[in-house]
């Protein structure tokens, strides 16, 4: 018999669960299919594990940092296998904590994959879910490249399998994975190649981020390596790896290449086509601004629709979602303006709105830019110290703020609530107006010339 529910959600991660838990709240009948960790990516194996290893980088830079502060520190080893066992014990009761979540939700949790059979109908492990509404939540999947060798290397899945410490690294690729994954590396002591096939890394972000964290990654120590295409990975019989490049380049030595050079939809084995939900030629599924599908009665929210691949916009799509399915919101739905991000690289990145690049394109000479750049307290007297550097995009004669990207300590924590004000509309003025917090980096922001 098939049992019949007012939504299911396929897919138990940041999006799939919200979708779900607003259904419940607005007290209605609901399910979550998820084939593999209850959480998804955000928490298994993408921001959770990441933020953990960015943190213990960062008390390696801190603890490289304390004998210009006095301190008489002597640092013996670093141990990774007891990190990784803490993180993954910190993430097995994440777990827990959903199962009993959705337990006290009245949420039913479904283990399996879905397949479609109709509009309104899945199959997980031959028995048979139908819902008048169907969440697609079924997230992405790390690339890997087709080359011969490829196999050799990991992916950022493998990354938070690895146990040991990897003593030299290739990362290949130029997204926020890449340099993220390098610069917490190289702060743990690995030895980092990060090899970009281009001449830059996070090519759409502002300038002045991407100028700048190229500069302090490679003071800190690590080896960027511009316009290289890894053609060929060998094994020696040592179990190193050897990187076979474009014009007869060669890179040896490494026990550990990563693959960073992006993400697909897990929609193939969907069976979509049963359903008849439109795909596009990457596999992503279109969502209009309410996060309808092609079909009516089906959506899709999160990675898998191809935009703002972030855990905070699968949540508050979702959310939005439920509220105007079940909560009488008819128009609610997300705005996908002035979503702010952090890459935590080292130093970190918070940015939102437009590139200095992105605002002249659209408003030409009506573009105004405020930029500031200098040595934070913390590092004026350390011998490893970085640079922070701030810029604000305004446009037009009242100067309304539509950018702002900050690279330097503390920048993660600074970026939420200047999101606020830009979101709100926010002048330079208004900027200008808001007093000063003194000695901090981010006064820098409202007293910019
Ligand atoms: C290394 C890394 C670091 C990241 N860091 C950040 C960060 O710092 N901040 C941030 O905001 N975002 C970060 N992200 C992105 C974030 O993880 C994703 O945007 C978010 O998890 C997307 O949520 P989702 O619901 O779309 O999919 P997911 O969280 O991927 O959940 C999808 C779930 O569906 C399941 N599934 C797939 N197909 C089926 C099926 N047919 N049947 C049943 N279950 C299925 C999968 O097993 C998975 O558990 C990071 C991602 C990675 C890879």
């Amino acid at each position: 018999m098939t049992k019949h529910y007012d939504l299911i959600a396929i897919g138990a991660g940041s999006g799939g669960l919200s979708a779900a838990e607003r259904a419940a709240m607005h007290g209605k009948t609901a399910a979550v299919i998820e084939v593999g960790r209850i959480g998804g990516t955000c928490v298994n194996i993408g921001c959770v594990p990441k933020k953990v290893m960015w943190n213990a980088a960062s008390i390696a830079a801190a603890l490289r940092d304390a004998a210009d502060y006095g301190f008489d520190v002597m640092l013996n080893d670093f141990d990774w296998t007891q990190l990784v066992g803490a993180r993954e014990g910190y993430i097995r009761n994440i777990n827990d904590w959903y199962r009993t979540y959705l337990k006290d939700s009245n949420i039913d949790l479904i283990e399996g994959y879905a397949r479609f059979v109709d509009q309104r109908t899945v199959e997980v492990n031959g028995r048979r879910y139908s819902a008048d509404h169907i969440v697609i939540a079924p997230g992405g999947k790390p690339l890997v490249p087709a080359i011969p060798g490829a196999e050799y290397g990991i992916t950022s899945d493998g990354f938070f399998a690895l146990q040991a410490q990897p003593r030299r690294v290739a990362v290949v690729g130029a997204g926020y994975i890449a340099v993220e994954l390098a610069g917490l590396l190289n702060s743990l002591g690995s030895e980092v190649d990060l090899l970009l096939r281009r001449q830059h890394f996070l090519d759409s972000f502002d300038a002045v981020l991407r100028e700048t964290l190229m500069e302090e990654m490679v003071n800190h120590g690590v080896n960027i390596l511009p316009n290289i295409n890894v053609e060929r990975v060998e094994k020696g019989d040592g179990g190193q790896l050897k990187l076979h490049c474009g014009g007869g380049h060669e890179l040896d030595g490494f026990d550990t290449v990563i693959w960073a050079i992006g993400r697909a939809p897990n929609s193939a084995d969907l069976n979509l086509a049963a359903a008849g939900i439109a795909v596009d030629d990457n596999g992503y599924i279109p969502t209009d601004a309410y996060q309808n599908t092609s079909v009516a009665g089906i959506y899709a929210v999160g990675d898998v629709t191809g935009r703002a691949q972030l855990t905070p916009v699968a949540i508050a799509a979702a959310r939005r979602l439920g509220d105007r399915l079940f909560g009488g919101q008819g128009e609610r739905k997300l705005d996908y303006d002035n979503i702010p991000t952090v890459v935590f690289s080292h130093p970190p990145i918070g940015t939102v709105g437009l590139s200095e690049g992105e605002a002249r394109r659209l408003h030409g000479d009506a573009v105004k830019v405020y930029q500031t750049r200098f040595t934070p307290m913390y590092h004026a007297f350390a011998r490893h110290g970085s640079k922070t550097a701030m810029k604000l995009v305004c446009v037009g004669a009242q100067e309304k703020v539509v950018g702002c990207h900050i690279i330097g300590q503390g920048a993660d924590e600074m970026l939420q609530g200047f999101a606020v004000a830009i979101k709100m509309g926010a002048t330079k003025r208004d900027f200008d107006n808001t007093v000063a917090i003194h000695p901090t980096s981010s006064e820098e922001l409202v007293t910019m010339r």
